[in-house]
C-alpha cells in the first residue's frame, strides 16, 4: 500500500453508454462522469473475488461454447487464465491479490462451482443445431452513443438468443406493493439485455427471439421483453445521457451527483467525489474514513496502528504495514483519505485490508 494523491482532472462528457453502465447510470450519473474524465482508471482496487469473477466469467463462455469439453482441458484452461489475469494485475501495479490463489477467499469452491457448470447435464442447453456462436460480440448504434460487448450470442438461421453469464446469484429478495417479499431479478440485469436486444435490432434489423441470464448452475432464466420495450428502455437510456452531458457542458454537477450507502459504496471513483466526502461526513455508512492524522504507534511485529481524528471523535485503525510508517509520519496533523478498511465491531476501530487505500485529502 502507498499514499496516493489525486491529480487535477476535468469533467468530460459520457462518450458513450454501455448497456452494462445504465443501471449505475440510474444509480448516480456522477459516477459515469467521473469514470469518464478519469479515462475509466479506477482510483480504488476491487475485492480480489472481483478480479477472480473475470476468469469464471471467460471459463463460462469457453465451456458453453464447446472450447472446454473435458476436466483435462478445465485444469490448463484455468490455469492459463489465472496466470493471464495475474500477469495483467501486474502490470497495472496491482499486486496485492497476487498470487490470486493465495488472496481470493473459497477459490477451490469456485473451481468446483465452475467444474460443476462443464459436467452439468444440461450440456445440451445451447445445442440449436447449425447454431453459430458470437461471444463477446459487439454491438452499437449508429451514432457511437451506445455500445457494448454482449457475453453470447447464438444465431441460427434468423433465430438469435442473447446471453448475459452472471457468477453470482441473479436474483434479490424485495418488498411488493402489500408488504409481501418475494424473489426478483436483480435491478440492472434485465434492462441491459432488453438494451443488448435494442442494439441487435439496430445492427441486424430484426430482434432475438430470447433474452437469456445463465448462471453457475447452468440454468437459464429467460426474460420476457418486448420489441417495443426494448426501444423505450434504450430511447431513455440516451436521453438520460444528452442530459448528463449537458449538466456537464453547463458545468452544473450537484444534480448529478446521488449518494447513498448503495451507490457509493462499490463506487471506485470516491477519492474523487466531493459530493461523496462531504455525505460521508455525516453519515459514516461506508468503510471509509476522512480525518486528521492524529498519532501512529508501531508495534513488535512491525505493524503500525494509527489515530485519526474524524468530526471530534478519534478513530483507531491497526494493521498497517510498516513500510508505510515514514510516508504517514510526514503526515501527521494532516488530513488524509482512508478508502476500503474493514470494520472491527466498533465504530472507534477499524482495521487496514489488503485492498485498503489512503489518499492525501485535497482541496475540491
Ligand atoms: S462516490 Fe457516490 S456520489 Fe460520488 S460518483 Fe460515486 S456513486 Fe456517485
Amino acid at each position: 500500500m502507498s499514499i496516493n494523491r489525486l491529480t487535477r482532472f476535468k469533467c468530460r462528457k459520457v462518450s458513450r453508454l454501455s448497456p452494462s453502465q445504465f443501471h449505475a447510470l440510474t444509480q448516480c450519473p456522477y459516477k459515469m462522469v467521473l469514470a469518464e474524465s478519469l479515462d475509466r482508471k479506477p482510483l480504488l482496487p476491487c475485492h480480489p473475488s472481483a478480479y477472480m469473477g473475470a476468469v469464471i466469467h471467460k471459463m463460462i463462455e469457453l465451456i458453453t461454447r464447446g472450447k472446454v469439453s473435458d476436466e483435462q482441458q478445465f485444469n490448463t484452461t484455468w490455469d492459463a487464465l489465472i496466470q493471464e489475469k495475474e500477469a495483467e494485475l501486474a502490470a497495472e501495479g496491482i499486486t496485492f491479490c497476487l498470487p490470486l490463489l493465495k488472496n481470493v477467499q473459497n477459490i477451490g469452491m469456485k473451481k468446483i462451482q465452475v467444474k460443476h457448470y462443464l459436467q452439468s447435464k444440461q450440456s445440451d442447453t445451447f445445442q440449436h443445431g447449425t447454431a453459430r456462436f458470437w461471444p463477446e460480440k459487439w454491438l452499437e448504434d449508429k451514432d457511437g452513443k451506445m455500445g457494448g460487448k454482449a457475453d453470447l450470442i447464438v444465431e441460427n438461421g434468423d433465430w438469435a438468443a442473447i446471453y448475459d453469464f452472471k457468477t453470482g446469484k441473479i436474483t434479490e429478495e424485495a418488498v411488493d406493493e402489500e408488504g409481501s417479499t418475494i424473489t426478483q431479478i436483480k435491478t440492472g440485469y434485465a434492462g441491459q439485455l432488453k438494451l443488448y436486444a435494442h442494439l441487435y435490432f439496430l445492427c441486424k434489423g430484426r430482434y432475438p427471439a430470447q433474452l437469456c441470464l445463465v448462471d453457475l448452475n447452468k440454468q437459464l432464466t429467460h426474460i420476457p421483453f418486448s420489441a417495443d420495450e426494448c426501444k423505450d428502455l434504450y430511447n431513455e437510456a440516451v436521453r438520460m445521457m444528452d442530459d448528463v452531458n449537458q449538466q456537464v457542458e453547463c458545468g452544473t454537477f450537484d444534480s448529478l451527483a446521488r449518494c447513498s450507502e448503495s451507490s457509493c459504496r462499490g463506487c471506485l471513483y470516491r477519492p474523487a467525489c466531493h459530493y461523496y466526502k462531504e455525505w460521508l461526513d455525516e453519515h459514516l455508512l461506508t468503510n471509509d474514513l476522512i480525518g486528521v492524522l492524529l498519532s501512529m504507534q508501531q508495534f513488535n511485529n512491525g505493524n503500525v496502528n494509527v489515530t485519526v481524528g474524524v468530526n471530534g471523535r478519534t478513530i483507531t485503525i491497526a494493521g498497517f504495514d510498516k513500510a508505510l510508517k515514514g510516508s504517514l509520519e510526514t503526515r501527521l496533523g494532516k488530513k488524509i483519505e482512508l478508502y476500503n478498511l474493514k470494520r472491527d465491531n466498533s465504530s472507534t476501530h477499524y482495521i487496514a485490508a489488503k485492498y485498503s487505500c489512503i489518499y492525501d485529502a485535497i482541496q475540491h
